[in-house]
């Protein structure tokens, strides 16, 4: 059996500062090396202060995770030299004196199948390397320290993962759950990073560090127990080894680094003291924790008899349902979720193309208005909600502009349909002695009306003047 823990590294991206000092912690907006103070630098005699928000919204994260939460929390240094660390250690959390990092055990369901989180700690991340140069022989690296001491949450799971599938469901369940949260946009390059443990059936475990994003993590998994399978099959050992995740050409490969965490030579960080999370604090968070993405689904299906999937659609995705709260009243719900998850995601699926778009809450429940009381129909509403994203117009305007109102006066509307009675004799005949045809002539109605007649009143009419 094939057994994948997995130890997830995700970056609190919506903190002002950085975990230590007060650095910003959106490092991304700055040029290299202007985003560092003498904290984040470790220069001689500064001294850390712990970002509270950080420990915040870490807890959130755990409580989101079903994970037990400690009295009190306490920071270690694990100490190693590599060039990214200014330092020469980082700050992170442990649990030697009992549970003393943000989050203890705790679960969550994928599927059927329970994941069990082992605990959740809180660390700060280092610097970011910079190689350049094409070949092995110019190549050198640079060092960038604006992400040095930028908060980062570990989330640690057993190894209860069977399959790289079962990974994949898992990423996709927590990042929507981190979005919702509102503590990590995992759209941004960097945001997540992961490390996995594999092993087979009757084999050693290895471990893969080093993996970029959640995407390559599955295929990492998948590679390794590929590369395992065919070890054991050949009765060659699997050596118990940390293997680098090679994002180029999709491979692990030996590393030679082995520390064992005695290599770190732990200790508490004396310069922060112990924080205690008194039951007000818990309380606190637990008051100020979003809705879950269950309990959205739940509610849009109860509430507004909005379909299962086009809910669990709405609910998992913090933009969408953040535009549906904000849009919808009590009539038009179904309708806002109906554009939304029909029209919307197609024409804003990308970070760039909403950060792009122009359209307000106000627009969608305008249009979703307009739909209901027939002022546009459903197909022109497409063509409404296209110009509406692209150029932050009045709804009203746009209708008038391309002429996308319907046809709204019944004189005129019956006048369209006589001329396709009297163009269409055939199917006029057939249409009387088989009522099912009719369909075809509210087709022709509709072709002739660009589509902005209101089919249920064109059928009306259309029987009208039959009979
Ligand atoms: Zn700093």
């Amino acid at each position: 059996m094939t057994k994948i823990g997995l130890e997830i590294h995700c970056q609190l991206t919506h903190l002002k500062s950085k975990l230590f000092c007060s650095c910003k912690a959106n490092y991304r907006e700055f040029e290299i090396n202007e985003n560092i103070c003498p904290v984040c630098m470790g220069l001689p005699g500064s001294l850390p202060r712990l970002n509270q928000e950080a420990v915040k919204k870490a807890t959130i994260i755990a409580m989101a995770l079903n994970c037990s939460t400690p009295e009190k929390i306490a920071f270690f240094r694990k100490n190693y030299f590599y060039p990214d660390l200014p330092k020469n250690f980082q700050i992170t959390q442990l649990n030697i004196y009992g549970d003393t990092s943000v989050g203890g055990s705790g679960s969550i369901m994928v599927g059927d199948k329970k994941i069990r989180i082992t605990r959740i700690q809180l660390e700060e991340d280092p610097g970011r390397l910079i190689y350049e140069g094409s070949s092995s022989k110019n190549q050198i690296t640079l060092v960038d320290y604006n992400r040095a001491g930028t908060p980062l949450v570990e989330i640690v799971t057993e190894p209860d993962f069977e399959s790289p599938k079962q990974v994949r469901e898992f990423l996709n369940i927590l990042s929507d759950l981190l979005e919702n949260l509102g503590v990590s946009d995992p759209s941004l390059e960097g945001a997540m990073r992961a490390d996995a443990n594999v092993s087979i059936e009757g084999g050693n475990k290895v471990e893969v560090k080093n993996i970029g994003s959640f995407h390559d993590l599955e295929k990492a998994a998948h590679f390794e127990i590929t590369r395992q399978n065919s070890l054991h099959s050949r009765d060659i050992e699997i050596v118990q080894e940390t293997r680098h995740w090679d994002d180029k050409r999709k491979i692990t490969v030996s590393s030679r680094s082995k520390e064992e965490d005695l290599d770190y030579r732990y200790f508490l960080e004396g310069d922060i003291p112990w924080v205690t999370m008194n039951d007000g604090i818990v309380d606190e968070l637990k008051s100020e924790m979003p809705e879950s993405i269950n309990s959205k689904k739940e509610r849009y299906i109860s509430k507004y008899t909005i379909p299962v999937q086009v809910s669990e659609v709405l609910s998992s995705d913090k933009y969408y349902s953040d535009l549906f709260e904000q849009s919808h009243n009590e009539s038009n719900a179904k309708e806002i979720a109906n554009i939304i998850t029909t029209d919307l995601m197609g024409l804003v699926d990308t970070r760039e193309k909403r950060d792009k778009s122009k359209m307000t809450s106000k627009h969608l429940s305008d249009l979703a208005d307009s739909i209901q009381s027939g002022k546009i129909s459903r197909n022109s509403s497409k063509n409404a909600l296209h110009e509406i994203v692209k150029t932050g117009k009045e709804l009203s305007q746009i209708i008038s502009e391309l002429d996308l109102g319907n046809v709204s006066d019944e004189s005129e509307l019956a006048g369209i349909i006589s001329e396709v009675i009297s163009a269409e004799p055939q199917a006029v005949e057939q249409a009387k002695s088989n009522p099912q045809t009719i369909n075809y002539l509210v087709g022709k109605v509709m072709q002739k009306t660009k589509g902005k007649a209101d089919p249920t009143k064109t059928l009306d009419l259309l029987k009208k003047q039959l009979t």
